[in-house]
Order: structure tokens, then C-alpha cells, then sequence
């Protein structure tokens, strides 16, 4: 089972720790992604769910990577509950291994990290940074640096495997709160510099709270423990309402031509057929606007 851990530290660092294999494998198979692209999206996924991790209960984030390489864009979002969707733009990216790893900074290429935090209710609130690699990690981190002005220390890791299946996601993320001594500052800097890929950790076996401890070495008080899935609302109802705000028009275009409304979910590749005896319920349940 997927899971995401909150914890904090006696000296103040606020620890987040999360496995989301499975998570990410189930996005490998419904969007068909070539190891590279796996990677890529996995990256974002885990990181959308830690961001997702600081908020509040009836908000989101959305992540949108948009760089000049193969792999166009990559998109996720998640909520405080654990959900998240994604998808990538080309999910057939394959790169050549740079250093004996995916080349997903090569994927990615120079562009911008976008975020949008939906605040439930309140105006979301909506951050862009330059890429700083595109490897992900550190250009979440510093989005949260600069953006946000919540230094942080990201770390993120999707192993594929030989088949192309997906045999390690997840992450950690560091936050010192105000008021952390410096000297725990600098231990971090310094441990984190030398702790092991995060996906070397999971392929060990290793749970969150166990990435946690070995991340920062210092003892962690766990405070929250989520469970992590794939998961998309998409529905009928939610298809019929998006063809609503088509127009009345468009509707009576499509049933004048005996046409259906075909729509596939970007994020989990359903598909839904409205078809014109469906589409003239639709008219008539419809209350128009006088245009
Ligand atoms: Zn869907």
C-alpha cells in the first residue's frame, strides 16, 4: 500500500517521507509510458503529493512542467487525502541512460515549473519558476525557496525496470520551520549530501518512515500517516456537464448530423460515448441562458 509520512524533528525540521510505487506503475500502464517518460511523470506524481502534503483538507495542487524536450509537458495533481492524476504529453520518450541513470532532465529540456494551488475558495494562488535542471527535485525545491519562500530540501526517485515496469517511487521532502538553529541547518546540507538515491532506498525495501529516519539521521516524531492512490473523478455526469458547456448550438449541431460525443479522460484514459438521444436529454435538461 502507498503511503505518505508528516513528521518533525526535536530541532524543528518538518520531514515528509512517501512510497508511491504502485501509484506511479498504475500511471505507467494507463498511459503506456517508455522508461524515460516514466520516470518523468513518476517524479511529478510523488512530487505533486508531497506538495499536496502541506495543505489543507479541501484544497489541491496542480503541477505543470513545460520544457522544450520529447516529453512537451508533464502534469499531476494532488490533494491533502492522497489522491492523484497525471499525465504526460508524450509518454513514448526514451532517452539513452546519461551517468548509467534516465536521462529525464534531457526529457524535460529548459522551460518553466508551473504550480497552482487550489485554496478552497479563496483565490488560488499560482507560482512559476525557470526549470533548473528539469530533473524535478531541485526544481521543486526551488520553487518552494524562491516561490514560496519555504526553503526545502526535495528529493525524488522512479526505478524502472528491465520490463519497464515501475519498481520504485517515492520521495522525501526536508522543511526547517522558523526558528531552526543553523547548526541543524548545516548538519542537513551536509547529511543530505551524502545519503543514497531515494529509489535505491525503496528497491531495499525501505517504508517511508524508514527513508525519513535515513534521510536526516535524527530522531522523527511521526504525526500523520496517509494513504496514497491513482485516482481520477471523471464520470458521465461530469462528461455530460463538460458537453453542456459546449453551447446549445454545438448540441443541436451534433444531433442535426446524427453525431456522438466522443471524449477519452486525459488522466485515466476512459472513454465516453454521449450519443444524440443522449444529447437531446441533455438539450432538454439543460436550462439555457438567454445569449
Ligand atoms: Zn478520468
Amino acid at each position: 500500500m502507498d503511503t505518505l509520512v508528516k513528521g518533525l524533528t526535536d530541532e524543528g525540521l518538518l520531514v515528509f517521507g512517501l512510497v508511491d510505487t504502485a501509484t506511479v506503475e498504475k500511471a505507467r500502464l494507463i498511459h503506456g509510458t517508455y522508461p524515460t517518460a516514466s520516470a518523468a511523470l513518476g517524479r511529478v506524481i510523488s512530487g505533486s503529493l508531497l506538495l499536496a502534503s502541506t495543505l489543507k483538507d479541501n484544497q489541491k495542487v496542480e503541477l505543470q512542467v513545460a520544457g522544450d524536450g520529447p516529453l512537451k509537458e508533464i502534469f499531476a495533481e494532488a490533494d491533502p487525502q492522497g489522491r492523484v492524476r497525471g499525465y504526460v504529453a508524450r509518454p513514448h520518450v526514451q532517452l539513452e541512460l546519461k551517468n548509467n541513470k534516465l536521462d529525464v532532465g534531457g526529457a524535460v529540456g529548459k522551460g518553466f515549473l508551473n504550480v497552482l494551488k487550489s485554496l478552497g475558495g479563496r483565490e488560488p494562488y499560482r507560482g512559476t519558476v525557470t526549470l533548473q535542471t528539469g530533473e524535478i527535485a531541485e526544481d521543486l525545491a526551488y520553487y518552494l525557496s524562491t516561490s514560496e519562500q519555504v526553503p526545502s530540501a526535495v528529493a525524488l526517485g522512479v526505478y524502472v525496470d528491465t520490463d519497464n515496469s515501475v519498481k520504485a517511487a517515492g520521495g522525501y521532502m526536508v522543511q526547517p520551520l522558523p526558528g531552526t538553529p543553523d547548526e541543524t541547518i548545516d548538519y542537513l546540507e551536509n547529511r543530505l549530501k551524502t545519503v543514497r538515491p531515494v529509489s535505491s532506498m525503496i528497491l531495499d525495501g525501505l517504508g517511508p518512515k524508514e527513508i525519513m529516519n535515513e534521510a536526516v539521521g535524527l530522531p522523527i516524531k511521526f504525526i500523520d500517516e496517509i494513504k496514497v492512490n491513482y485516482f481520477c473523478p471523471c464520470s458521465k455526469s461530469r462528461v455530460l456537464d463538460a458537453v453542456a458547456a459546449l453551447g446549445k448550438a454545438d448540441i443541436e449541431d451534433y444531433i442535426k448530423k446524427g453525431e456522438s460525443v466522443e471524449v477519452t479522460c486525459r488522466f485515466c484514459k476512459s472513454f465516453y460515448k454521449i450519443n444524440p438521444e443522449e444529447l437531446e436529454e441533455l438539450l432538454k435538461n439543460t436550462q439555457w441562458q438567454p445569449k
